[in-house]
């Protein structure tokens, strides 16, 4: 019967029984190693450290020029694995995202020389990186003016460190997804569009559209179920993995500038509705 279990160097977890002399066939430690190796600390450490090695390749840039915020930001993602870095202004963010591309940028709304709308603006011109924006403004108009950029989701202050991380956490897995190609599958044609998952490729009438990578996948979720409506909660749940306290309202705009790229690739076809008081569908055919 397996009394407790400890974690080895590689993260793995072996079991042994209390007293016996060996600890385990695969990890080989004698019983001396094993009697410190029960040491709950230790194995806690362990625990951790391994955790940590794992999640190390994101890195996340923080622009926040109030340093108390920054600080405790900085330290909440080093402290949950992630490599972090600080700039307390707008200039200084676009140079380094030029240099050397974040996974994703933890991105301050008000910012001294150059505001985090338009550090967003520039910094996606390349290549879309992924934006969490922090904002201090509540009113919607600002909020959904941050998402007309290309920011992916966004918090308001003050907010926890918690909802924080989350956050970073569900943005990084989708991002990854997207990268990975995991949503392979079928083209998904419907009339003059077709929606590509293996090339994240979108044409509608022959011209090619660039999109975001979430509106990319808004777009691919609603094809793929023509006539199917989607309410703000359940279009953020399967596109961000979330749905977070306003109630997808962030999925307003995202929607918005999605059916704005299409309409202006293809005037001819405008093929995401809105239901009105309900959510967002697919043309049916
Ligand atoms: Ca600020």
């Amino acid at each position: 019967m397996p009394l407790y279990a400890v974690a080895s160097g590689d993260g793995s977890v072996a079991t042994g029984l209390r007293g016996n002399r060996h600890i385990s066939a695969t990890s080989g430690v004698a019983a001396t190693k094993s009697q410190h190796r029960r040491d709950p600390r230790a194995t806690m450490g362990k625990r951790i450290g391994a955790s940590m090695s794992a999640m190390s390749a994101a890195s996340i840039l923080v622009v926040e020029d109030e340093p108390s915020i920054a600080e405790a930001v900085r330290a909440r993602l080093v402290s949950e694995g992630f490599r972090a870095d600080v700039l307390g202004d707008g200039p200084a963010a676009v140079a380094r995202c030029e240099i050397d591309p974040p996974d994703l940028v933890v991105l301050d709304l008000m910012l001294p020389g150059m505001d985090g709308l338009e550090v967003c603006r520039v910094i996606q011109r390349r290549a879309p990186i992924p934006v969490l924006m922090l904002t201090a403004r509540t009113d919607e108009a600002d909020k959904i003016a941050g998402f007309a950029v290309g920011a992916d989701d966004y918090l308001t202050k003050p907010f926890s460190m918690r909802e924080l991380i989350y956050r970073i956490r569900a943005i990084l897995r989708r991002a990854e997804r997207s990268r990975g190609g995991d949503d392979a599958g079928e083209v998904v044609e419907r009339g003059s569009l077709a929606v590509d998952p293996a090339r994240r490729r979108v044409t509608t009438g022959g011209a090619e559209v660039t999109l975001t990578p979430i509106e990319f996948d808004i777009l691919l979720t609603l094809a793929r179920e023509p006539g199917v409506v989607y309410n703000r909660e359940k279009l953020m749940d399967t596109v961000w993995g979330y749905v977070d306290a306003t109630g997808g309202r962030v999925v307003d705009s995202h929607v918005a500038r999605l059916r704005r790229k299409l309409a202006e690739a293809n005037p001819d076809d405008t093929p995401v509705r809105t239901v009105h008081g309900v959510g967002y569908a697919f043309r049916d055919e």
